[in-house]
């Protein structure tokens, strides 16, 4: 039975990656920070994983952990997500997302050299290492340009992996863009948008409030992104792998979608633009272009912008009216 390790478990795409591997019959492993946390998580994670206790910044902890589970497939996907609060705490940032990164590589190439059995790695990268990018889309070869605490930290993650690899650990490390699904939380425009079209649908009236609505990001879908993961992780040739949609929207454009989803006309009556939510710097022009992962691992995303919004809207449409 082929045995993996999930660090980030109780987030969006640990949830979604815990189901898919439980459902598949692979024993699942993971990782959760504190008790607290566990308990929090516990609703949305199949009973099947195995949880355990403790911090990436924890390096002889997460060692031990590791070379008692003795993992086939081991998956990155913890790290704080916010880049808001990456300008807040940059030093946990570092820690977390970078340090605990190269931390969780250093174990498995540690039980890969004491076991002799192959370990596979999948790093959890994301476009923000490429900052304001010099070109779109951005591929393989794109210059690596982080602008803000949390793309640095992915960014030194990023070229640890590809310096694992070069030790002779198969790590992939996946440039995931934004990608999203009921399991968003709220600090994410997407599920801010979606809530929000459920919550005035319902009550009949209602404003949400915005930042830049001009804003433009490439959104796909959470389990298209954790099936590329996925394939990355059984593909026979390790490397860095973009993962994206390929297509941007505007956050109005995706404020009209819910809306209309929900059945609410003109949904420029009950939206505002509070500058409290405008960003002083925002990444612009990041768009994806996912043709090595299309070729190498076969992997397509099946899900479009229209169903994405729809998905989001019908949940939160259907937990107001349960
Ligand atoms: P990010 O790409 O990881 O920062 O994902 P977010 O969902 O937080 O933000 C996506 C885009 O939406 C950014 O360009 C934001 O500036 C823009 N945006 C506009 N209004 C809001 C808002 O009210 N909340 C958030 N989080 N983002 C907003």
């Amino acid at each position: 039975m082929t045995r993996a390790f999930v660090t980030g478990v109780t987030g969006q795409d640990g949830t979604i990656l815990a189901r898919r591997l439980v459902a598949e019959g692979v024993e699942v492993h993971g990782l959760v920070r504190d008790q607290d946390d566990v308990t929090a998580s516990s609703a949305e994670r199949p009973p099947e994983v195995h949880v355990h206790v403790a911090d990436v910044r924890d390096g002889p902890g997460l060692a031990r952990i590791l070379a008692t589970v003795a993992p086939d497939e081991v998956y990155n996907l913890a790290g704080i997500s916010s880049v808001a609060y990456s300008w807040e705490h940059p030093v946990t940032t570092g820690e977390v997302t970078g340090v605990g990164a190269v931390a969780l590589f250093e174990a498995a190439h540690q039980v890969q050299e004491a076991t002799g059995r192959q370990v596979r790695v999948v790093h959890a990268s994301s476009s923000e290492i490429f900052g304001i990018p010099d070109r779109s889309p951005q591929d393989e070869h794109t210059a690596i340009r982080p602008v803000s605490p949390y793309g640095a930290a992915k960014a030194y993650a990023h070229q640890m992996a590809g310096i694992y690899r070069s030790r002779g650990l198969a790590v992939s490390s996946c440039v995931l863009y934004n990608h999203e699904s009921p399991l968003r939380p709220m600090a994410f425009v997407t599920r801010k948008i979606t809530a929000g079209a459920a919550r005035i649908a319902v009550s009949g009236e209602g404003v949400l409030s915005l930042g830049n609505l001009d804003a433009r990001r490439d959104w796909g879908w959470a389990e298209d992104y954790v099936d590329a993961m996925v394939r990355a992780a059984r593909h026979d040739h390790p490397g860095d792998f973009v993962i994206a949609s390929g297509q941007t929207r505007s956050v109005a454009e995706f404020v009209e979608a819910a809306f209309a989803r929900a059945h609410i006309d003109d949904w420029r009556a009950h939206v505002r633009v509070d500058p409290q939510f405008v960003r002083p710097v925002d990444a612009s022009d990041v768009v994806g272009d996912a043709s090595r992962a299309k070729a190498e691992l076969g992997w397509q995303p099946t899900i479009g912008f229209e169903e994405v919004v729809g998905r989001m809207v019908d949940h939160d449409l259907a937990l107001l009216r349960a």
